[in-house]
């Protein structure tokens, strides 16, 4: 397949892309980044430049600003939604003014879709309950479901919080028990649900050569825990010296709005649908994840 990749640069990109050069695809990259991957790959800074006599077979959208990077300013948050609903209403223009439109395009979402819950299981049916990230992961698969209209399947992943070595979530959460400090936030009563990388590469490739796979997945493992479930299994690995509990309000005045948004309040989301199509977890639980990311 020749397949044009957005944020191929970012954390899922750097472990994707290799392995789908080594399945034998072709691609091509749009980055804001000039010579992006070493050069390793035709790049496009611009997705107006590609002309229309390009053919691609998919489209991969994982571009958007990072969630966790810095603190909510409201500029920041504007940043958050135009890098995501900007950069994907540009891939839809696109596959439209291409002469043959992409048969699949695969655009990353979040379980934040479904908003804060208590401890109901959430599968791709659950409510929505309304907030910043919640509106924003909605204005995105929308935004991407238009290209359905020019015959594209388009498959949404609803990415729980990606765990490896080298970086995203695993880093900073890990970070103070390296120290001899275990820590959770809040209550520790809110739901975290999490996914090791190697499985979302994984299900990318299986979902990409799914050509029934349409629609909402959650890409996130079939065993989610609460915070505090979390830290135990990290204190298990790390045995720190101390375990505390960092009071929400601590949190709110060290991260503000993110605290709320992301921290403090979270979603218990299981991938029925991946696994009503069959796909099989590498990596099911945290403690098979940890153990392996400390490998
Ligand atoms: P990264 O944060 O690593 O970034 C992905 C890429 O997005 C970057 O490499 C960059 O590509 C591009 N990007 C960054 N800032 C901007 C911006 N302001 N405007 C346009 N593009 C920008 O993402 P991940 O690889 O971790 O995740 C991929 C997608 O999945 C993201 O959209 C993310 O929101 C979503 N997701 C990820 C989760 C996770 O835990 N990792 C959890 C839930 C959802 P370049 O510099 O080449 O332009």
């Amino acid at each position: 397949m020749r397949i044009l990749v957005t944020g191929g640069t970012g954390f899922i990109g750097e472990a994707l892309l290799p392995e789908l050069v080594e399945d034998g695809h072709d691609i091509v990259v749009y980055s804001r980044q000039v010579n992006p991957c070493e050069g390793r790959f035709t790049s496009f800074t611009a997705l107006a430049d590609i002309p229309s006599s390009e053919t691609f077979d998919a489209f991969i959208n994982l571009a958007g600003a990072s969630m966790a990077g810095k603190r909510w300013s409201r500029s920041y948050k504007q940043q958050l939604v135009n890098s995501r609903i900007d950069t994907t209403q540009a891939l839809v223009d696109l596959a439209s003014r291409l002469a043959q439109p992409p048969a699949v395009i695969l655009t990353a979402s979040a379980i934040g879709y479904y908003g804060h819950h208590q401890d109901e299981a959430l599968g791709e049916d659950g409510q929505q309950v309304p907030g910043f990230a919640q509106d924003l992961c909605q204005r995105w698969e929308e935004t991407a479901a238009q290209a359905r209209e020019l015959g594209c399947r388009v498959t949404m992943l609803r990415l729980g919080v990606v765990l490896d070595q080298g970086g995203g979530a695993f880093v900073q959460m890990a970070g103070s028990f390296r120290f001899g400090l275990g820590t959770w936030l809040g209550s520790g009563r809110q739901w975290l649900s999490w996914v090791h990388r190697a499985d979302v590469v994984a299900a990318i490739k299986y979902l990409l050569q799914d050509d029934a796979a349409e629609g909402p997945f959650n890409l996130s493992a079939p065993e989610p825990v609460t915070a505090r479930e979390f830290c135990r299994e990290l204190a298990h690995h790390y045995s720190p010296l101390v375990s505390l509990p960092v009071p929400g309000p601590v949190a709110r005045i060290l991260v503000g709005e993110m605290a709320d948004e992301l921290l403090l309040n979270g979603q218990r989301v299981v991938p029925s649908a991946l696994q009503a199509n069959g796909f099989v977890f590498r990596y099911p639980s945290l403690r098979q994840a940890v153990t392996a990311i400390q490998q």
